[in-house]
């Protein structure tokens, strides 16, 4: 009898522990409610500037001169190998964490170091974070990525020139608009900015975030990564969406966006054929809502989407310059994006 009942109790508390473990790991996020018709924002778009954005791309892939600790420089690459050794061609970091001290207290700004190993070392990398708290609903985080690395590979040496106009200067000057500009606004939710390193290495930047940051309080991530290039002038892109109901409330969103803004932008609306090539990947591995924004670089045969392919052909090579790059194209999906985020945290003002 007595045995009996221990054995019962042992074979109760295994079964207790299976359930606690099946229930552990995976939070389930339902889709955030997003409403039929944003609530406009005052200015928001009229004070996105052309110039102002084409000229964050031509400073981070060498096109144009910076000013980084009141030096000249020239970013000719943003390696990451090259950017945390201290090469002079490679200051994008500082750089950006610089304009971003511009406009954001610095209670608001992190600096994320992170170890990357390699075959041979450990190094120690960053990846940059922007908090803008929510006013009614801070716990809910709605996040803009974009890695700011670049690398080139068969061609060209990496920590001497990586242009990475494209792939992904185009992202990451849209997140130095975001900083720029929704500091101006209030909303519901908590908007962070993220640039990732370590990108190109296995998304190092995302996987240590994941690491070393909670992620349950993320409603929505839309990472921008390779947008700029349009050699046909369809203004053709492809939303990567994957099959979670929360991140297709996020494209939802973006199409919505791009609909009711009247943006002249088309699209493939990628599913079960979402690729995992970038820095949302890791995201979906641990069940976050979340969303890439591409070009038309996947032939994917959409019905209604994208007629072929139009990716760039100097992905990861020297030539990934903004002469290459379709930049009103590339500032028209980082009008939707901006637009899109700011739906999503829901503006107050
Ligand atoms: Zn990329």
């Amino acid at each position: 009898m007595r045995t009996n009942t221990r054995k019962f109790l042992l074979v109760l508390f295994i079964l207790l522990l299976a359930q606690l473990a099946c229930n552990l790991p995976v939070r389930q996020i339902g889709p955030i409610s997003i409403p039929g018709r944003a609530p406009t924002l005052p200015d928001l778009d009229s004070r996105l500037q052309m110039e102002n954005y084409s000229a964050w791309v031509r400073k981070l892939s060498g096109a144009e001169p910076v000013q980084v600790g009141g030096q000249p420089a020239l970013i000719t690459t943003r390696y990451s190998y090259a950017m945390f050794t201290g090469q002079e061609n490679a200051r994008a970091f500082d750089f950006v964490l610089e304009q971003v001290r511009q406009w954001i207290p610095e209670d608001q700004i992190e600096v994320d170091e992170y170890p990357y190993t390699d075959a041979e070392h450990t190094y120690t990398w960053k990846n940059l974070i922007v908090t803008l708290p929510g006013k009614s609903l801070p716990d809910e985080v709605v996040v803009l990525s974009a890695h700011l690395d670049s690398i080139v590979v068969r061609e060209g040496n990496a920590l001497e020139a990586a242009p990475g106009a494209d792939d992904n200067a185009v992202g990451s000057a849209a997140l130095l608009e975001a900083a720029r500009l929704l500091p101006q606004y209030r909303f519901e939710r908590t908007i962070r900015l993220i640039w990732f390193t370590g990108e190109e290495s296995s998304s190092a930047g995302s996987r240590a975030y994941i690491q070393d940051h909670p992620i349950n309080n993320i409603v929505a991530l839309i990472n921008l990564d390779m947008f700029g290039y349009d050699s046909t002038g369809d203004r053709c892109f492809e939303l990567h969406v994957g099959t979670n109901p929360a991140s297709d409330a996020i494209g939802q969103a973006f199409v919505q966006t791009i609909q009711q803004d009247g943006l002249n932008l088309h699209f493939d609306y990628l599913t079960g054929q979402a690729t995992d090539r970038s820095d949302h990947a890791p995201f979906w591995e641990v069940n976050t809502p979340a969303i890439l924004v591409m070009e038309n670089f996947f032939d994917d045969g959409i019905p209604g989407g994208c007629a072929g392919v139009d990716g760039t052909p100097f992905y990861h090579r020297p030539g990934d310059t903004s002469e290459t790059i379709n930049l009103p194209f590339a500032f028209d999906i980082t009008r939707a994006a901006l637009a899109t985020v700011a739906r999503l945290a829901g503006p107050l003002d």
